[in-house]
């Protein structure tokens, strides 16, 4: 009998592909909710749009970001979320299905913990159990990050319009599915937003932010100490990690922990919400 020991298995180690995402770009992991249109009909979510559904899409991801601080910023729409690292990022030395499968069970986890806070009449039942697919995305440059970004709150607002006529058409018009689909088949913004108008009195401007806007996450140093500077630095935040001290990188680390998480409902396209917030990010 040989001796028990791991070297005679240790070769299978060598199966393991590397997965390290390039360095030096953005990160960007999304989630989406599989079968959510199934699951929203089983607990009876409302339509177009359920508040419930979308405070506990986004109580979840505010924890992922408490408990993640090499993330930016956060954006969430119907059952996806974007969760962004920084460029600098070496959380899990990068490694792409560490990163995703991290982001992915801890929201997950989250949404099934903060379930009945939202949803207290209708507890989960298995087989309708939520669960989230995952992905990371490279991006090079800032500009192209914020593309990205841009493209997501573009759909939200497509779908959104789309939505909010075609159950508008259904539930207050009376009008079937296939009807309603019919109608709004080859329309445009303006189309839609005078059906809503014209035969509904519905001012689509009128509809909540957090509807038509989605939901943008991140951290908001300000909100500490409202005077004593607790925003990072330029010093702090425009060296690459890599060449930053531990102590550096620790006080960073700190600060970032500390800030608190706050939930907008803004246009993150234009300019003015990243001017207005350079730490995001720097
Ligand atoms: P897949 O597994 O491919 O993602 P899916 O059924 O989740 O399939 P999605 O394209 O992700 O399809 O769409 C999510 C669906 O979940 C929406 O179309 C909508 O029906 C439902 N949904 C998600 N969030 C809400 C919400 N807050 N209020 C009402 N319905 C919602
Ligand atoms: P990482 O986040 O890198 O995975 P880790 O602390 O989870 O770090 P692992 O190498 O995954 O480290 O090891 C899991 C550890 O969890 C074990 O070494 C052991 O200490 C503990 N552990 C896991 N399952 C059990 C169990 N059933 N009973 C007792 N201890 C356990
Ligand atoms: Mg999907
Ligand atoms: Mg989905
Ligand atoms: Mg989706
Ligand atoms: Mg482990
Ligand atoms: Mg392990």
């Amino acid at each position: 009998v040989g001796l028990l020991t791991t070297s005679r298995y240790e070769y299978v180690k060598a199966f393991e592909q590397p997965d390290i995402l390039l360095p030096n770009t953005w990160i960007v992991v999304r989630i989406d909710g599989r079968g959510f249109h199934k699951l929203s009909d089983h607990y009876v979510f409302k339509k177009p749009n359920d508040l419930r559904a979308l405070d506990l899409m986004n109580a979840a991801a505010v924890e992922v970001m408490k408990d993640l601080p090499d993330l930016c910023i956060a954006y969430g729409v119907s059952d996806e979320f974007s969760f962004v690292f920084h460029p600098s990022c070496q959380l899990f030395e990068r490694r792409n299905a560490k990163l995703v499968t991290t982001i992915v069970s801890t929201f997950t986890a989250h949404y099934i913990h903060q379930w009945g806070t939202y949803f207290p009449s209708t507890p989960l039942q298995p087989p309708y159990l939520p669960s989230f697919d995952g992905r990371a995305v490279i991006y090079p440059t800032t500009r192209i990050l914020r593309d990205y970004m841009s493209w997501r709150q573009v759909d939200c607002h497509i779908n959104n319009l789309y939505n909010t006529t075609f159950w508008t058409m259904v539930l207050q018009g009376g009008m079937s599915n296939t009807d309603a689909e019919q109608e709004l088949k080859g329309t445009v913004s303006s189309d839609k937003n005078e059906i809503l108008f014209k035969r509904f009195g519905i001012n689509y401007n009128n509809e909540l932010e957090i509807y038509k806007k989605g939901s943008v996450l991140y951290r908001q140093y300000e909100l500490q100490t409202p005077n004593s500077a607790q925003t990072p630095t330029e010093e702090d935040t425009s060296v690459p990690e890599s060449t930053q001290s531990r102590s550096q990188q620790d006080k960073l680390r700190k600060l970032r922990r500390k800030a608190q998480v706050v939930v907008d409902h803004v246009d993150i396209i234009k300019d003015e919400f990243w001017e207005r917030r350079p730490w995001i990010l720097s």
